[in-house]
């Protein structure tokens, strides 16, 4: 029996299901591996020892490769001074400092693991602002896996979700009768800095939404949230809707900003200190030096090089490339969103059938792709793992044109 099947088997005897959450393999197809026993650079390997490029970046942690040997530095000479102690360690002053200097909006941060943290806190910081209950969230929109912002509702109550309310992201209209329904109820709002819902085209908010926002919770004095966990890093050096003209109260960071290292954070503007300052938050981990030092050397990284650009250069290459094989294959498929986070889905595609044939085929030969999820162009990649990758896709199209429906 090969290792995988192996950890499989054992798995299911000791780990619900065999696996939990969006890491589970139960959500993709049964080529593709649960578990990996090396990342490094641009690649990962299975547990029985496939050599894959990752399109996923560890689900948008990974920013500049897998252990980008100064970020490893940073958090390796962190680690021989010191991570999880009885307090903070100063590099947390700095990593603030770093943080605030960058993100335009933000007076102040605090820190925590992940990005579910940082929503949740952003909600009581909301509430012990403004001294509501309401939070308005966009229908589809992933905040984590909370008990109010799951997208499930095994264990979940109602009343875990009462003071939730739902608007239509891009929708003035939506937005504005949500606030005007609740009004003096509402505390915040929450938006991601554009659409990227899982099985849905991604969609870029327009100027006039994000606007409306900003303006309409400053009528409702409602406070707004922008949840950068997942673009954080990958649009901007800063607040992803700094070029729409607008600027947060709260925003939650996650995913890229340690390169893989695990720490969150929330940033706040001035006028949420005080607020921040009373409500009552913390964690056993929340103050590990580690992840802190792996964060401050991403974010130096983030400001000194060109990995930005680079990755829309190289995004850009995938894209046209994908888009070239489609059509020479007579096959219909959407690419939506920024390109360093693409989002690759089939017309004519209920259930996604045709993408995880797709997905399934270009895994078997070494490409980690997803499905129904966005994935990320990594900064390590090169020209030449976008021109290999795409040799794996076009062999997939065809592939799968024959294997539609798996069973
Ligand atoms: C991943 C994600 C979260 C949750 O982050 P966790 O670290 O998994 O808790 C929240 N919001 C968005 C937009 C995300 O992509």
């Amino acid at each position: 029996m090969n290792e995988e099947a192996a950890l499989r088997d054992r798995a299911l005897a000791v780990i619900p299901s065999g696996m939990y959450g969006h890491q589970s393999i139960r959500y993709l197809t049964p080529d593709y591996p649960q578990f990996f026993s090396k990342a490094l650079g641009t690649r990962l390997w299975s547990a029985d020892g496939q050599e894959l490029i990752d399109f996923m970046a560890a689900f948008g942690t990974n920013l500049f490769g897998y252990g980008e040997p100064s970020i490893e530095a940073a958090a390796w000479a962190q680690s021989t001074a010191g991570d999880t102690m009885t307090g903070p360690s100063p590099v947390i002053v700095d990593l603030a400092e770093k943080l605030v200097s960058m993100v335009s909006h933000a007076a102040w941060a605090i820190f925590c693991k992940n990005g579910v943290d940082a929503n949740s806190m952003a909600m009581v910081c909301a509430r012990a602002y403004t001294k509501r209950k309401k939070i308005l969230i966009a229908t589809g929109a992933y905040h984590g896996a909370a008990p109010w912002c799951v997208p499930s509702d095994a264990g979940i109550t109602p009343e875990d979700k009462a003071n939730n309310v739902y608007f239509e992201y891009n929708s003035v209209e939506s937005l504005e009768a949500a606030l005007k329904a609740n009004k003096g109820n509402v505390a915040g709002v929450y938006a991601t800095p554009f659409r990227h819902d899982v099985f849905a085209d991604q969609t870029l908010p327009s100027a006039e939404f994000a606007q409306a926002a900003r303006r309409l919770c400053d009528e409702h004095d409602a406070l707004l949230i922008v949840d950068e966990i997942r673009t954080g890093l990958r649009l901007a050096r800063g607040s992803s809707w700094d070029v729409l003209g607008v600027q947060p109260d709260l925003s939650s960071w996650g995913k890229a900003i340690a390169n893989g290292y695990a720490i969150s954070a929330l940033l706040g503007s001035e006028k949420i200190r005080a607020a921040a300052s009373e409500i009552f938050v913390t964690g056993s981990y929340w103050f590990s030096a580690v992840p802190m030092a792996a964060a401050l050397r991403t974010l130096e990284l983030a400001q000194s090089t060109d990995y930005l650009e680079k990755t829309i250069r190289l995004g850009e290459l995938f894209r046209a490339g994908i888009a070239e094989q489609a059509s020479r294959l007579g096959i219909g498929v959407r690419q939506t969103g920024p390109c360093q986070m693409p989002q690759i889905l089939f017309e004519d595609d209920p259930g996604a059938k045709r993408g995880y044939a797709w997905a399934n085929e270009a895994v078997k030969r070494g490409v980690y792709l997803h499905p129904f999820h966005n994935m990320f162009i990594n900064a390590a990649m090169t020209d030449e793992d976008i021109h290999q990758a795409l040799d794996v896709t076009e062999e997939a199209f065809k592939a799968s044109l024959n294997t539609r429906v798996l069973a």
